[in-house]
């Protein structure tokens, strides 16, 4: 009985090291993956705004630019907005353009502000994204291309849809 005890718990520690050693393999590739910068135009259709690499470094803060400019994600429970209550419309950092307000904002509980719909249609862009082994929906800011977050399909009524986004990508501007 020992010796079986003894053999499952050595099984159970090579599993244990089997996972440590994929988890340090994970961890460098996403490390090591080159963030690209987002698209200067969508189906053929360019931006209208459109910077180089060196004014957005210029413009935004590291955090920002890391978000988007580099297809970043802030941990979550850690930014600006995801308990944000307040009235008012949430902006690009980047540019300006008016994305979502504040009546279409809901508790996901993800640590991430979440809506269920843009401000109005074509305040976004959205393309597929299949970095990190998965194909998600990236959602863009429809006016400079820059990365915001990503949109699914388990959201609340009436659309069904959950844009997950990030609080640095974003500029709150209360109602007066
Ligand atoms: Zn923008």
């Amino acid at each position: 009985m020992k010796s079986i005890v003894a053999g499952g718990s050595r099984i159970l520690a090579g599993l244990a090291g089997l996972a440590f050693v994929a988890l340090l393999v994970v961890g460098t590739w996403t490390a090591a993956r080159p963030q690209e910068p987002p698209p200067s135009s969508l189906n053929g259709h360019p931006f209208p705004v459109q910077k180089t690499d060196a004014e957005w470094r210029k413009i935004l803060t590291s955090e920002q630019y890391d978000i988007l400019r580099r297809a970043g994600t802030e941990m979550a429970f850690t930014g600006k907005y995801w308990n944000n209550h307040a009235k008012g419309v949430y902006r690009c950092a980047a540019c300006g353009n008016e994305l979502f307000r504040s009546n279409t904002k809901f508790e996901s509980g993800t640590g991430w502000p979440s809506f269920w719909a843009p401000i109005r249609k074509g305040a976004v862009a959205t393309r597929t994204d299949t970095s990190f082994g998965e194909s998600r929906t990236e959602v863009l800011c429809a006016r400079c291309g820059g990365h915001l977050g990503h949109v699914f399909d388990d959201g609340p009524k009436p659309t069904g849809l959950r844009y997950c986004m990030n609080s640095a990508a974003m500029v709150f501007v209360p109602d007066k």
